[in-house]
């Protein structure tokens, strides 16, 4: 099975002609569109790429096909390797070079319409592990995210499966007001150990609840037509910066959180299993009565922590699947459970009780044997 990885790597808008590289996406969306379109003031390299490309349609790791006419399209290109020991892989006139004999990665007119015009960038660690593990820099895009130009490198490796060692890691993704909790069963069907892995909700909070007072504030001064007022600036300036707080951190939070799950999962040769019970959490958070503002956030980073834990654990080869845990069925008699104060369940029926998160682990023994 073929694995892939992608990491996004930010470009120097200095260096960088923002309108030249929006009109290779518009290109590229002509070239997806299988039209042969030739602008005489393009350098001839990258149009021959774009072109090339088309013979990818069907197996394209860009992505999907754009469905807007004129919509920017991330523009594939080829790389050329170069390693330490000097071996050389991917084609010599690529737009992309990876040098990993000086760690660095240089772009060949795909920021500038101009001849020769190059754009050296620090490798990034990202990419020197990866490669250490077996994978290769095959492909690579270039597009604009909100006006800035990014460079995609998409790795790919051939992965083998690992046999499982009778080790299971069961993962509950609750939405984020509830954590994510997890669970090691070990071949002896006992739970080794257990626990939620919970964000500060309380800094997320906070930082939310001031946005919103000062978004109030703005609002104001919009309506007494005071919006370009120094003091409305500032606002929106504070404003955008708590934004960006909460994002870095959930971001932050959902990347090491998911790493190191996987990594637990690969020292144990754990099997995984994974609750993807998206529309439970909606409605956790909807009983909560959280703003909707947050409860979509906690909702995107969650499905963002299911993205990032997938393609990982394909990545390295550890079976996963997806399966039902219910936290509110009994996992000895499936009868329902009776929610008790401080997040402990009880069965009326046969007398079991546990802490709430405990109770989608003990499921996931009976799925063992599935
Ligand atoms: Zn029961």
């Amino acid at each position: 099975m073929i694995a892939r990885r992608a990491i996004l790597i930010k470009l120097p808008k200095d260096k960088c002609d923002v309108d030249y590289i929006r009109r290779l996406t518009a290109l590229t969306n002509l070239a997806y569109r299988d039209y042969e379109t030739w602008v005489p003031d393009l350098p001839k390299t990258i149009q021959h790429q774009l072109l090339a490309f088309k013979n990818y349609m069907g197996s394209l790791v860009f992505g999907t096909e754009p469905k807007k006419w004129f919509a920017e399209t991330w523009v594939p290109l080829k790389t050329l390797r170069v390693y330490a020991d000097g071996s050389m892989k991917g084609d010599k006139g690529a737009p992309v070079a990876l040098d990993f004999r000086s760690s660095v990665i240089r772009l060949r007119q795909v920021c500038r319409s101009e001849p020769g015009f190059v754009v050296e960038l620090p490798m990034p660690k990202w990419v020197v592990e990866r490669v250490n593990e077996g994978g290769d820099i095959k492909f690579a895009m270039i597009g604009l995210k909100s006006n800035v130009p990014y460079l995609a490198l998409v790795a790919e490796r051939e992965v083998e499966s690992r046999d499982p060692s009778g080790y299971i890691l069961a993962i509950d993704v609750n939405a984020w007001s509830n954590g994510v909790a997890y669970g090691i069963i070990n071949p002896n069907n006992r739970i080794a150990e257990y626990s939620p892995l919970r964000p500060n909700l309380r800094l997320i909070d906070t930082w939310y609840y001031k946005g919103e007072k000062l978004s109030k504030e703005l609002g104001k001064l919009k309506r007494l037509g005071l919006k370009r007022t120094p003091e409305a600036e500032r606002l929106k300036r504070e404003i955008n910066m708590l934004r960006r707080k909460i994002y870095a951190y959930l971001r932050d939070f959902v990347q090491k959180r998911a790493h190191e799950l996987v990594m637990k999962a690969i020292r144990l040769g754990a099997l995984v299993i994974i609750d993807n019970m998206i529309e439970e959490s909606r409605r956790e958070l909807l009983e909560m009565k959280l703003p909707s503002g947050l409860r979509k956030l906690y909702l995107a980073y969650t499905r963002r922590f299911v993205k990032l834990l997938v393609t990982q654990l394909e990545w390295y080869g550890v079976p996963y699947r997806f399966e039902r845990l219910p936290s509110t069925v009994c996992p000895i008699c499936k009868h329902e459970l009776i929610y008790l104060p401080g997040r402990v369940m009880i069965c009326p029926n046969c007398e079991f009780k546990a802490p709430r998160d405990k109770v989608p682990i003990l499921w996931a023994i009976n799925l063992k044997y599935k």
